[in-house]
């Protein structure tokens, strides 16, 4: 949930939110998938070439082929690869280092941090893990076939997508300009669609995979201020559920997340006062931390306690709305 212009929360307090990981090494992911042939070099940047938004020369930099003993191929072959949209800050970037902890190879996309997905990426390589950014605008589709791409030519497949990128243009519906509301809707609901018809081609040929949306709460409830967000969260809902019934004879299953507030960027403005009234709503009396929605996606993505999980929202919210 974002601040909400015009209603009960306006601006929310900055908060830093730093992640400490243990000194454990990746390579604690749960299932087993399928082989890939090409390694990407760690950290490499790639650029959207159709985004003008994005990139200026096209393809910045190249995936190189490295090396490998058979033991380490053995070891990496079997990572799940894992695309997070929106990764360079917030509950994205917890998300990527979470799953990057736990083994996986993780595509980190982000739209305008380069310098930001570049320190996720060498966060999870410290920790022995792969990982490569992707500087792209998940709106658009161009963008979209070229950071699958960049996944395939890397890591030969995709095996997780973690539909995270969001933005919001809070303002309430009679002042709200036709911009504000197709702007969060090209990016929070159109740009889940993009990735997900793009990723489940891929997943439906292998018959396995997990996509996991980053809805809101404020798609089950509504928020005075979000008509925008909301609309696009709700239809995330109704897009997950639908996907999970058309994709579940294919083995890949598809669950929402729909988080209340989160400590991050988007939730980082509001007054002492503000957020004292908002505190008084959430049973808990906390914001969550990214960290724990990353919690919640490593479940559904790695565990294969949740491969029986398909179609569902889970709200992650302090008990806000029950
Ligand atoms: P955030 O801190 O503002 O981070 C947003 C991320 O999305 C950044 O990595 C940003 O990249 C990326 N992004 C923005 N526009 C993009 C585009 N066009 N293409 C690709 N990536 C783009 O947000 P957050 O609070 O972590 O929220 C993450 C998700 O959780 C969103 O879907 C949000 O709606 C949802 N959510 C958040 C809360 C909350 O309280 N925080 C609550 C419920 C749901 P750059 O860094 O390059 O801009």
């Amino acid at each position: 949930m974002a601040a909400v212009a015009g209603s009960n929360i306006v601006a929310f307090k900055s908060a830093a939110i730093s992640r400490k990981f243990g000194d454990r090494k990746a390579g604690h992911f749960r299932h087993q998938w399928s082989p890939v042939s090409v390694q990407p070099r760690p950290c490499v940047g790639l650029q959207s070439r159709r985004s003008s938004s994005f990139a200026s020369s096209g393809v910045r930099a190249q995936v190189a082929t490295v090396e490998q003993t058979s033991a380490e191929t053995a070891q990496k072959v079997e990572a799940p690869v894992v695309i997070v949209t929106g990764a360079s800050r917030g509950i994205g970037k917890a998300v990527a280092l979470t799953l990057g902890k736990a083994g996986c190879k993780v595509l980190v996309n982000y739209a305008r941090s380069s310098k930001e997905a570049e320190e996720v990426c060498k966060e999870i390589e410290e920790y022995g893990g792969q990982a490569l950014t992707f500087g792209g605008d998940v709106s658009k589709e161009a963008d979209v076939e070229s950071m699958i791409k960049t996944a395939i030519d890397a890591w030969g497949t995709v095996d997780i997508l973690i539909n995270n990128a969001g933005i919001t243009r809070d303002t309430l519906l009679m002042r709200m300009k036709k911009s504000q509301w197709q702007d969060v809707i090209d990016l929070n609901l159109t740009g889940v669609f993009l990735c997900t018809q793009a990723a489940a081609k891929i997943m439906m040929k292998k018959r396995k995979g997990k996509i996991i949306n980053i809805a809101s709460v404020v798609g089950l409830v509504g928020n005075v201020g979000q008509a925008n967000y909301s609309a696009a969260k709700a239809g995330v809902i109704g897009l997950t559920k639908t996907v999970a019934k058309e994709y579940a004879s294919r083995n890949i299953n598809v669950n929402a997340i729909a988080p209340g507030f989160i400590a991050s960027d988007m939730t980082a403005k509001l007054s002492d006062d503000i957020e004292k009234k908002i505190l008084e709503t959430i049973p808990l009396g906390r914001y969550g931390q990214p960290e724990e929605v990353a919690g919640l996606v490593e479940f559904l993505a790695l565990n294969p306690a949740a491969n029986y999980i398909t179609g569902q929202v889970l709200t992650i919210d302090g008990g806000m709305v029950m």
